[in-house]
């Protein structure tokens, strides 16, 4: 370890500074802030919790019952990440319809879908596009590609979602956000800057390694004693000021804000991204006359609070008993991201620093 990251954790280890709740935004910061141990460097007045930042979890049921419905009644091919096949719906997850009868497929890219269609030109294809700003683009790309080959067997059915609003929404559930720098890197870093200066919404951008999440960690100590609402770009090597030109431009092409509705969050309005209206043919909603669905979710399920930071997956009672990974109850122990499934990977690394971590605000 090299002093400076040594100076950092000591940094943390003795900080004295006034309590705060740093909410992480993105399922690859919950995980790697775990397996990395930060947690446990922590001195207890400083409480992380997890917020809205895995896609798969904060995407509702009746998403998925939608999916299920056009792999079912309308016999679609449904091109997906592996991520959502179990995430339960009202009645079933994907991979419950898909011992029904019904065709999904895991793909590792949207483009992989579209090539699938252009293979198999007998059947429908959707491809399930869940995600962030990271994401979407790739999902506009492949409608390029798919209009430039002119497979017209493609479509989409979108519960894409835009983070600055969800920050907005969360207002006061946190002190500070630990932005996903991987968004940061399409959207640049005037919005989140704006939220600091407008709303008094404080944040940092933070990238993934051990190095850049001790930095935003200090940083975020160091302003917060200052006492003013701050905002900085911890992650300068990926994420510029301007983002991604060409991946917005993408998003800005295909796709227009809507409001869309998150998991635990509600309907937020503009947070969500749709085709627009000239490329309503590759709205699988459109062309297939997808029915309203009226989601159920397990009411044991406190995935709705773990992902506004109101309660820890521990609070949940089924959490590690009626709920695991084999077999999840919610979305959240489902996903690699999900909070829950975190907490269940390594959540006995806080068990043996004696603390519960516990947000007592
Ligand atoms: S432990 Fe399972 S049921 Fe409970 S909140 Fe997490 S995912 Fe939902």
């Amino acid at each position: 370890m090299s002093d400076k990251l040594k100076e950092a954790r000591q940094y943390l280890m003795n900080y004295s500074g006034p309590g705060l709740r740093v909410m992480e935004v993105c399922g690859t910061h919950t995980h790697e802030i775990f397996r990395l141990g930060l947690r446990q460097l922590l001195p207890d007045q400083v409480k992380v919790i997890s917020g809205p930042g895995c896609p798969v979890c904060v995407t509702p049921a009746d998403y998925i019952d939608e999916a299920v419905w056009l792999g079912l009644e309308k016999g679609v091919t449904l091109c997906t990440f592996g991520d959502l096949v179990r995430v339960p719906g009202s009645e079933k997850s994907l991979a419950a319809a898909r011992a029904e009868g019904a065709r999904v497929q895991v793909v590792y890219s949207p483009a992989d879908a579209v090539d699938y269609a252009a293979a198999h030109p007998e059947t429908q294809v959707v491809f399930l596009s869940v995600g962030f700003e990271t994401t979407v683009p790739a999902s506009c790309f492949a409608l390029e590609k798919a209009e430039r080959e002119g497979v017209d067997n493609f479509s989409l059915l979108t519960a894409n979602k835009t983070m600055p609003q969800a920050y907005q929404a969360l207002k006061g559930t946190a002190d500070v956000f630990l932005y996903p720098g991987h968004v940061n890197a399409i959207t640049g870093t005037g919005l989140c800057r704006k939220l600091a200066e407008e709303e008094g919404i404080s944040g940092v951008v933070a990238g993934f390694t051990a190095r850049e999440l001790l930095t935003a960690f200090v940083v975020i100590l160091k302003k917060y004693e200052e006492g003013k609402p701050f905002f900085v770009n911890a992650y300068p090597r990926v994420v510029k000021e301007e983002g991604s030109p060409a991946g917005l431009a993408m998003m800005d092409h295909y796709m227009e804000a809507c409001d869309a509705e998150w998991r635990g969050l509600g309907t937020i309005a503009g947070s969500g991204l749709k085709l627009r209206d000239q490329y309503a043919a590759f709205d699988a909603r459109i062309r297939f006359a997808v029915p309203k669905m009226e989601a159920r979710t397990n009411p044991a399920c406190r995935c709705g609070e773990v992902l506004k930071g109101a309660c820890l997956p521990t609070d949940c009672p089924v959490f590690g008993k009626g709920c695991t990974p084999l077999h999840p109850v919610g979305a959240c122990m489902v996903s690699g991201e999900g909070a829950c499934s975190a907490y269940y990977q390594y959540g006995g690394l806080l068990e043996k620093k004696g603390r519960s971590d516990k947000n007592e605000d």
